[in-house]
């Protein structure tokens, strides 16, 4: 949710700045923004829409003077998308300019003590305040000026300020929204992610909260809130600069789904040696796991239908009661939660804030947390006690699939792992299922390989106007991360349901002609599911079923979907990738902007 982009160094800033923009599109975004120093004077081009209308705008950065400058994509939460609330922002005077991502929560009160003061507002953002009060409390030190802000402000910020006083220098600053230092050769970068400024440098530093970074051509400096200067370890990322790129695909999720066999192998292999999980990343010993009372997994989006399930799988393995939580709402229902409970978060970006916010919740109530996030230094992965890494490369597209298919797969690590402490499964079964989760990906490139299926599929269906998805336990689990994903990038309205709830309400919503895509893929509820499938094809609905090669469906179904066999548990790792190949076709056919879906932002930094 929105990109920030800042360089110093030698080059023409802003074609620089333009091009980070554009990898941080998939973000999310609906105005953006540059503003660069030239000559003492802060040159600003904003324009409301896609980057492409700056792009023209500016002729691609050239007629944009300088080589100093900061950039933004903005994701309106104050004020609608229009040219006037993109970002940046100047201070009345046009001395600062300011390009801001989160939220500025008590935006009002200062507004009106800074309009009692003679300021004068021409936008409706919440970030406009920002600009104004640098002016306020700058008395020629933008250090003093950034401390006394950051002290007024409430909310989540990440901050870049550029002073006309300062031709060769800018600041950055970060609360709870993502920010990170590029560190280059006689050239030096902020951004919202490492994907902006791969191209350049591979070597970072992840900003703490709180921290101050100024930034010059050959020098960068991060200090405290108290004008302290602090060490910072560099970070070297590891990630291809090729994994952010499209690389002849048509569109980043399709590349994505088809990376996920090696980012599966990515994830497991390491953890797994001589025969054992080594999870080296986690703290928890065999006394702390035998005394966990109850595992909360708090997550949002399909990180939350992750957690759906993980409580299945941890259940089932561990005999640990699980509960999986929408962050959102665990954060505010004072959740019972103690220092005897485990709570795993899971967020691919690491930043996402409603997650986060969970995380405190559980933490000040004495919790043990522990993540699953895919960037490396983000603020959960900060904030937590274990982390355990994703290791799936850069996701683009702003639906997820690899990060997702990553995330059960240190589920079923961690299930495994806290398994084996507990005892609760005999070493032939322990073993049994590290060989079945090692053989995964493998067998996710089996069902890769029948991709025409589901084009096939897609091209039938790709009209429908509401479309179910019924499953029980795992299916079900399966079917809510299907449902969103068709949801998400082709438009149309999708329903997951419980199948044997179906009949308790919503069957009244099948007609003639309503899709259903039914998953019945383990073995002990296969016949249960099949007779929820009758109840619907007695309604005259359309059904596609998704389940093993080890059953059949014919004479039950429309369209049949097999997958291979596993243990059940492995079948979401699976029975999800028919569903993300039938949503991409869906929305392949249906023209639409398939890695940038309306609305929707990548890593959601606002609650
Ligand atoms: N709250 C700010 C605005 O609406 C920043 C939004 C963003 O993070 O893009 O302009």
């Amino acid at each position: 949710m929105c990109g920030i982009v800042g360089y110093v160094g030698a080059k023409q800033a802003a074609p620089i700045l333009l091009d980070g923009l554009e990898r941080l599109e998939y973000r999310g975004y609906d105005s953006s923004g540059i503003a660069v120093i030239n000559n003492g004077i802060i040159d600003i081009e904003k324009a409301k829409g896609r980057l492409k209308v700056l792009r023209d705008k500016t002729e691609n950065g050239s007629t944009v003077s300088g080589t100093m400058g900061i950039g933004h994509t903005r994701w309106a939460t104050h004020g609608e998308p229009s040219d006037v609330n993109a970002h940046p922002h100047l201070s009345q005077s046009g001395r600062f300019a300011v390009v801001h991502n989160g939220i500025i929560e008590n935006y009002m009160a200062l507004r009106e003590r800074l309009t009692s003061k003679g300021f004068e507002f021409i936008s409706e953002t919440d970030t406009e305040v920002i600009a104004h009060l640098f002016e306020y409390y700058y008395k020629g030190d933008i250090m003093d000026a950034i401390i006394k802000v950051m002290d007024r402000v409430e909310g989540s910020y990440a901050l870049g300020v550029l002073s006309s006083d300062y031709p060769d220098q800018f600041v950055a600053v970060r609360k709870a929204s993502p920010l990170i230092v590029g560190l280059g050769e006689g050239e030096n970068f902020i951004a919202s992610d490492v994907t902006a400024i791969l191209k350049h440098t591979r070597n970072v530093y992840y900003l703490e909260d709180n921290e101050i970074v100024v930034l010059k051509k050959d020098e960068v400096k991060v200090y405290n809130a108290d004008k302290e200067e602090v060490k910072k370890e560099v970070f070297t990322v590891d990630w291809d600069v090729s994994a952010a790129e499209k690389g002849g695909y048509e569109h980043f999720m399709i590349k994505e789904i088809e990376e996920q066999p090696k980012a599966l192998r990515a994830t497991i292999s390491p953890r797994i040696k001589d025969g054992r999980i080594v999870l080296d990343d986690v703290s928890l010993t065999r006394e702390d796991i035998k005394n966990i009372n109850k595992i909360f997994i708090v997550a949002c989006g399909s990180a939350y239908h992750v957690g759906v399930v993980a409580k299945y799988v941890i259940e089932k393995l561990c005999r640990i009661p699980v509960e999986a939580q929408i962050a959102s709402e665990f954060r505010y229902c004072d959740p019972i939660v103690t220092s005897r409970d485990l709570v795993i978060v899971i967020s691919q970006s690491g930043e996402t804030a409603d997650t986060l916010e969970a995380l405190k919740v559980a933490k000040s109530r004495g919790a043990r947390v522990l993540s699953i996030v895919n960037v490396v230094g983000s603020a959960i992965a900060n904030a937590s006690d274990d982390v355990i890494y994703t290791w799936a490369g850069p996701e683009i597209a702003v639906a997820t699939t690899k990060a997702y298919s990553t995330q059960l797969s240190v589920v079923y690590l961690l299930a495994l792992y806290m398994a084996e402490k507990l005892g609760t499964l005999t070493s032939g079964q322990y073993n049994k299922y590290l060989t079945e989760l090692q053989a995964l990906p493998e067998l996710v490139e089996r069902v890769l390989e029948d991709k025409e299926q589901f084009a096939y599929l897609a091209s039938k269906f790709y009209n429908c106007h509401s479309i179910f998805f019924i499953g029980r336990n795992l299916d079900y689990a399966v079917s809510l991360e299907g449902s969103l994903k068709l949801k998400e990038i082709s438009y149309i309205h999708s329903e997951a349901y419980a199948a044997g709830e179906l009949k308790h309400g919503t069957i009244s919503l099948i007609e003639k002609g309503t899709l259903v895509i039914a998953l019945a893929t383990g073995g002990e509820l296969f016949d249960k599911t099949v007779s929820n499938i009758k109840e619907v094809t007695a309604r005259h609905a359309v059904v596609i079923g998704v389940t093993t090669t080890e059953h059949t469906m014919e004479n039950v179904v429309d369209h049949i979907i097999q997958i291979p066999v596993t243990s059940d548990i492995f079948l979401p790792s699976l029975s999800v990738i028919p569903l993300q190949l039938f949503s991409y076709y869906v929305a392949a056919q249906k023209g639409y902007d398939i890695d940038k879906p309306r609305n929707l932002a990548k890593s959601v930094t606002v609650e």
